[in-house]
């Protein structure tokens, strides 16, 4: 199962020519799961080799302009297509409250739209993950977020099973799921003979924004992936204290504590380009990144080499060789009439303004 993040917004606060306001979409197999929507998130999806999917659910960290500001554009432009998937969005408490202002601005939607208020320890339960909220200190009702696998069925033991005569076909994938085969002679094969130990799911943990937090420490235990603000360098270690953000330092500090694989530094303030952030938290922890926009984690298992980033890995199609129009007027395959007019207008209702239909990965919608 494919697991990876895609960062649609690394700035703190105010957006950057380079870097967008917050925003990280989960990819999970054929799901799609998008953390924070700051201003300009729909655009970012767009420019990404992602595209403005139909997302089925939207996880707020906290109601800090830069972090959900997004939202009641994206909404109006999924209402502007005719969507008719239900959305979710999950919030820390405050979540009614904050929407019973935002439905002003983006009026009636052609969907079902649910708010769910989670407070830390409260989760969403799945076949094999789930997501569970947990508590950060930014000073104001937040959450970050914890992505956890279940754990998977051991390693099978191929030549074990040949030798206990187990017959190559649905058998094996039997054994695999956990139940007892009978072999043609009467006998038995449990799967604890062919299975080694149960290895353990993945965790990836978002923390949105917060100083570094004992509680923040505990859920990052062993994760395979923190995602941790790091809007200061420890120059500012006093306006992130009295901000209640994390320096670069405090979050490498945290992430070295706990344990965790990789640990990815976002939501920078303008005055940083990156690199001296990066600098700094690898003095104290070396499996650090600072991506840019459009980067990805490849969450992979620990087998197969554990996470990496893959600087560029969503970009689209037409970000990579700027590919301009000769006129300049931009990208070739947008189609006329994409464009232009009130976005009331009722001659867009219902056309896939922007959609990239046909254009997702071959993964989605598998499950
Ligand atoms: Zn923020
Ligand atoms: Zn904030």
């Amino acid at each position: 199962m494919d697991l990876d993040l895609v960062f649609l917004g690394t700035s703190g606060s105010v957006p950057t020519a380079k870097r967008g306001l917050a925003g990280t979409l989960i990819r999970r197999g054929g799901e799609r799961i998008l953390v924070d929507c700051g201003e300009g998130t729909q655009r970012q999806l767009l420019r990404s080799s992602v595209g403005l999917v139909e997302l089925p659910e939207i996880f707020l960290t906290h109601y800090h302009a830069d972090h959900y500001l997004g939202l009641p554009g994206m909404l109006k432009t999924f209402a502007l297509r005719g969507r008719e998937v239900p959305l979710t969005v999950y919030g820390p408490p405050g979540l009614n409250e904050l929407f019973g202002i935002l439905r002003r601005v983006f009026g009636r939607l052609s969907y079902d739209l649910t708010l769910v208020e989670l407070s830390p320890g409260d989760g969403v339960e799945r076949a094999d993950y789930r997501i569970q909220a947990f508590a950060v200190e930014h000073g104001l009702s937040a959450n970050g977020y914890v992505l956890v696998e279940a754990a998977r069925p051991g390693r099978f033991d191929l030549d074990e099973a040949k030798r206990l005569g187990v017959p190559e076909g649905p058998s094996f994938g039997q054994l695999q799921g956990g139940q007892t085969v009978e072999l043609s002679d009467g006998s038995t094969v449990r799967p604890e003979q062919v299975l080694g130990p149960a290895r353990p799911g993945r965790k990836v943990a978002l923390a949105g924004d917060t100083r570094a937090a004992e509680s923040v420490l505990e859920v990052a235990r062993e994760a395979d992936v923190l995602v941790h603000e790091a809007t200061f360098s420890v120059e500012e270690r006093e306006r992130a204290e009295e901000t209640l953000h994390a320096t670069a330092t405090s979050a490498a500090e945290l992430a070295a504590a706990a344990g965790v694989g990789l640990l990815a530094l976002t939501h920078l303030s303008n005055r940083y380009f990156g690199p001296e952030i990066v600098r700094e938290a690898r003095a104290i922890f070396p499996q650090t990144v600072v991506p840019k926009d459009f980067d990805i984690i490849d969450v992979r298992f620990p087998e197969r080499g554990g996470p990496r980033l893959v600087k560029g890995g969503a970009l689209g199609r037409h970000e990579e060789g700027e590919p301009h129009d000769k006129d300049g007027s931009g990208d070739p395959g947008e189609r006329p009439g994409g464009g232009g007019g009130d976005s009331d207008d009722p001659a867009l209702r219902g056309d896939p303004v922007g959609a990239r239909v046909g254009r997702r990965d071959p993964s989605d919608g598998a499950r």
